[in-house]
């Protein structure tokens, strides 16, 4: 079985936009406890790396690490484990609420401009792009700078999330390098 629910919204995307196809080196963004890893492999990725805050109970065949991904040097070390560009970035990251909105807001962006600086830094040509992203989706600037690094922008909402919660996902595919 997989360790999360966060495991079917992956599936759903993978139905929907295709992100992972065998042979992919993937790049798992806040992976704990580690679904989207299990999801990758049984997709036929051929490398996985997960990086989390929280540590993540061994899975076979894949690397996971624990730091921050605005940890420069762990990035680095990501990179090295995973051998090779990647083809896909994954980002399920999400912050720990605060109760406070307009914080939880700034952290999220904060999250998902991370996400989007790795991707952009390392992706192979032609890669994929999938990021958790909160009401309202990415704001028009990442929007529009996202759109012009990608073949293809589109917003999802997997029936697996559930209906009341604010979160999206942001699906770009096709870099252009
Ligand atoms: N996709 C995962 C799965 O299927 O098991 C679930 C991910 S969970 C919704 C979000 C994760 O993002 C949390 O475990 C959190 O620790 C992690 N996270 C938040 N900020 C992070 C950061 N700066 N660096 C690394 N991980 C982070």
């Amino acid at each position: 079985g997989f360790r999360s629910r966060a495991a079917f919204k992956l599936l759903e995307l993978q139905d929907k936009f295709k992100l992972i196809a065998p042979g992919d080196f993937v790049v798992d963004l806040g992976a704990a406890p580690g679904g989207w890893v299990q999801v990758a492999q049984q997709l036929g990725a051929k490398k996985v790396v997960g990086i989390d805050l929280l540590e993540i109970e061994p899975i076979p065949d894949a690397v996971l690490l624990k730091g921050d991904v605005a940890d420069e040097a762990m990035m680095t070390r990501l990179l090295e484990e995973l051998g090779d560009k990647p083809n896909v970035v994954l980002s399920d990251m999400a912050a720990n609420t605060t109760g406070h909105r307009q914080t939880d807001h700034l952290r999220t962006v904060a999250l998902v401009e991370l996400a989007i600086e790795f991707a952009f830094d390392t992706l192979k040509p032609g890669g994929t792009f999938c990021s958790k992203v909160f009401q309202g989706g990415t704001s028009a600037e990442l929007l529009a700078t996202l759109k012009h690094r990608f073949q293809e922008v589109k917003h999802a909402k997997p029936p697996a999330s559930r209906t009341h919660s604010p979160e999206i996902y942001v699906v770009a595919k096709g870099f252009k390098g």
